[in-house]
């Protein structure tokens, strides 16, 4: 790969301007390269699966706006689908057949998904659906897992108690100490916690919420059993269970982790890859759960841009294309083509390390050791040895996501040569990762 910018001084300019603007410059907080050092890349295009920054530097895009584009950037018929749409109106406030088509084809291909309903974000399809659990069930508190995330919302940025039973602690400031006092944060990987907190809890507890393949702290896929031992405990209790699917839903196949691993959720929530690149989000599951919410219950929730027509339109062709050409297989082949790259890369260094991967998502995970099932079993160092090689692979034309805890993303705009040629300067790169040869400066 030789498409490394001379120069980042655009980049750099861009940035300095936006931090008078905006705080530290994004809109987002990742995206700010404080992880991992440097100046983070404007993007001023996306094509298949590069990026090209204002300073003219093309990069492989592993990053993939953090999961939305699994066909790649800017698709000729996403993009055919959202200008068609737009021209018929940006949105209405009324109902649009776009909704239907979006709908139908995720209740078509998603295990007991019988009603559905859109939102703009991940975040709020998670809000919305804790809130309907807690209204249909009419209990307060809600379980979640270390080294999960569901989004923003005040009830579910939060950190484990001191012991099982605690309730959790705020992660964030503003979030005040009483709604966090309404969810219990249990460790992944443990059926014991699990069991103990429904023994002594069960009857309050009106949720359970889980990433079945928690994707946001790392890859920290999970034993079958105990997402099996989940679903029982929540059926046994009267709980409902919600599969978080915002990045794995239409990403581990049409069916998402509940095809995956053959466990149905009460309730699901989606983003990302549904909205095709726009802002959607939506939660959805069990009829008589669903017809709880205004204005046919009691359970209120609402939205001005929800369902939005454009937006829908770019879901509902993303959806149709993953269907029509299989990406899903398609994609299979090429992230056992990464995996198996990236590993040889890993045992030929002296640096120690793991590549995790489900579907098209995968992790390199700079420690020794076998891939952690837990967040707490991600040690620092494996942070401090990520730094260096993003930096190494991003002056290599590499665009990875700039921390040691968020996943890489593969799309059907990766071709065989991009993953080799993405193998080649991982093998260089490691090179600059303390232990993994020659120090070179
Ligand atoms: C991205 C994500 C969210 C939040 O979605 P936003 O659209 O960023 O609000 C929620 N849950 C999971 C599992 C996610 O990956």
């Amino acid at each position: 790969m030789s498409t490394e910018a001379t120069t980042t001084a655009r980049s750099t300019e861009l940035y300095r301007r936006a931090c008078e603007l905006i705080p530290a410059g994004v809109s987002s907080p990742v995206r700010a390269f404080k992880a991992v050092g440097g100046t983070p890349r404007f993007v001023a295009r996306g094509e298949g699966a590069r990026i090209i920054d204002e300073d003219g530097a093309s990069y492989l895009d592993y990053c993939m706006s953090f999961g939305p584009l699994i066909l790649g950037h800017a698709h000729p018929e996403v993009v055919d689908a959202v200008t068609g749409a737009a021209k018929e109106g940006l949105t209405f406030g009324a109902p649009s057949r776009r909704e239907i088509a979006l709908a139908e084809r995720m209740v078509a291909a998603y295990p007991a998904l019988e009603r559905v309903r859109f939102v703009s974000s991940g975040t709020e399809a998670v809000m919305s659906a804790v809130r309907l659990a807690r209204g249909f069930t009419g209990r307060d508190l809600v379980v979640k897992f270390d080294g999960c995330y569901h989004g923003h919302a005040d009830h579910l940025l939060v950190a484990a108690g001191s012991g099982l039973l605690t309730f959790a602690s705020p992660s964030s400031a503003g979030v005040p100490k009483a709604f966090a006092e309404k969810t219990l944060v249990l460790p992944l990987d443990d059926e014991e916690a699990l069991e103990t907190v429904f023994r002594e809890r069960g009857g309050e507890i009106a949720a359970v919420v889980i990433e079945p393949v928690p994707a946001n702290a790392g890859l920290l896929v999970q034993r079958d059993e105990f997402l099996e031992r989940v679903r029982e405990v929540t059926a046994q209790y009267g709980a409902l269970l919600i599969f978080d699917e915002v990045i794995t839903g239409f990403r581990l196949g049409m069916a998402g982790a509940a095809g995956d691993f053959g466990i149905t959720p009460d309730l699901a929530t989606f983003g990302k890859i549904i909205g095709g690149g726009m802002p959607v989000g939506a939660f959805g599951g069990r009829k008589d759960v669903m017809e709880r919410i205004a204005p046919l219950g009691d359970v209120y929730q609402a939205g001005t841009l929800s369902g939005n027509p454009v937006a829908m339109a770019a879901g509902e062709t993303t959806l149709r294309i993953l269907e029509r050409d299989r990406i899903h297989e398609k994609i299979e082949l090429r992230g056992e083509r990464l995996e198996a790259g990236l590993r040889r890369a890993l045992s030929t260094s002296r640096v120690p390390g793991c590549v995790v991967r489900k579907a098209s998502l995968f992790w390199i995970l700079l420690q020794a050791g076998p891939p952690p099932r837990r967040v707490d079993s991600i040690r620092k160092e494996a942070a401090i040895r990520f730094a260096p090689l993003h930096a190494a692979l991003l002056g290599r034309g590499i665009y990875l996501a700039p921390s040691a805890y968020e996943v890489g993303f593969l799309s059907a705009a990766h071709t065989d040569e991009d993953v080799d040629a993405s193998v080649a300067s991982f093998e260089e790169a490691l090179r600059h990762v303390e232990g993994g040869g020659e120090e070179i400066e």
